[in-house]
């Protein structure tokens, strides 16, 4: 499969940022502008308390909505978490897994990050897994050998059939909100790598059919360089997503 047959996903995590009322403002002001661009899938991924309002909002467009975790148990005693099957009836059709700042912060492992994506496609939910090297690692040559291990870690036990609902986001850790982007051509390089470790593990098939998205600070003006390129199949973008004008040229550019 080439580049063309693959699905191009334009995702927004907007992390810990609006409001159920500034969701369902920004929301109405997307759907118009959005609403004829059917050359890309677009997700928005919202907090938690703003996803009713999103999906309200969102209705009848062509925005889908996604949340940015999810507890790798179905119920139980985990105060704060939220599980796979109370997003699913919310109305969520994707959840982002594994972004380094869950990673960083939050003291997420490759073994939680597995764990939550299996519960999140168990449910029926689509996975945008998160992946990617931090300044040290690219600057000591070791990128490849980190997002193949993250990938491979990250994907155990999940089934050849499941791999159709993940799509895998490459978020080199410093690119993300900090203005610095990966260059077209490393951008294209690490997904190419990813590629080839999902072919490692499912065959050729399935690593051709997968959507591998870039993500760190694309923007409006550096979304068409970097979506032109073979191994990049969308993006995941987090500042940019913020404003409508601006996720809309991004949207645009992956017509
Ligand atoms: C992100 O949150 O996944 C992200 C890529 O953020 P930003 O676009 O702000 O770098």
């Amino acid at each position: 499969m080439n580049k063309a047959k693959r699905p191009v996903v334009i995702a927004g995590n907007w992390k810990m940022n609006n409001t159920p009322a500034k969701t369902k403002a920004l929301i109405s002001e997307l759907v118009p502008m959005v609403k004829d661009k059917n050359g890309c899938d677009i997700v928005l991924c919202v907090p938690f308390v703003d996803i009713d309002a999103a999906v309200k909002a969102s209705e009848g467009s062509n925005i889908k909505i996604g949340a940015q975790n999810v507890h790798f148990a179905p119920s139980g005693a985990y105060t704060g978490e939220v599980s796979a099957e109370m997003l699913k009836e919310c109305g969520v059709e994707y959840v982002i897994i594994g972004h380094s700042e869950r990673r960083t912060y939050f003291g997420e492992t490759d073994a939680t990050v597995n764990l939550r994506l299996k519960a999140a496609l168990s449910a029926g939910l689509k996975v945008i897994l998160c992946v990617g090297e931090v300044k040290d690692e690219r600057v000591n040559g070791i990128t490849d050998e980190i997002v193949a291990m993250q990938t491979k870690l990250d994907l155990l036990g999940v089934s050849a059939d499941d791999m159709k609902n993940v799509i895998i986001a490459y978020e080199p850790v410093w690119a993300i909100g900090t203005g610095l982007t990966a260059t077209p051509e490393q951008a294209d390089e690490t997904c190419g790598v990813i590629r080839k470790t999902i072919a490692g593990l499912y065959g050729n098939d399935i690593a051709e059919s997968t959507v591998i998205q870039y993500g760190g600070s694309m923007n409006a003006k550096n979304a068409a360089e970097l979506l032109a390129k073979v191994n990049v199949d969308g993006g995941l973008i987090g500042g940019a997503s913020l404003k409508a004008a601006d996720f809309t040229v991004i949207v645009d550019a992956a017509q």
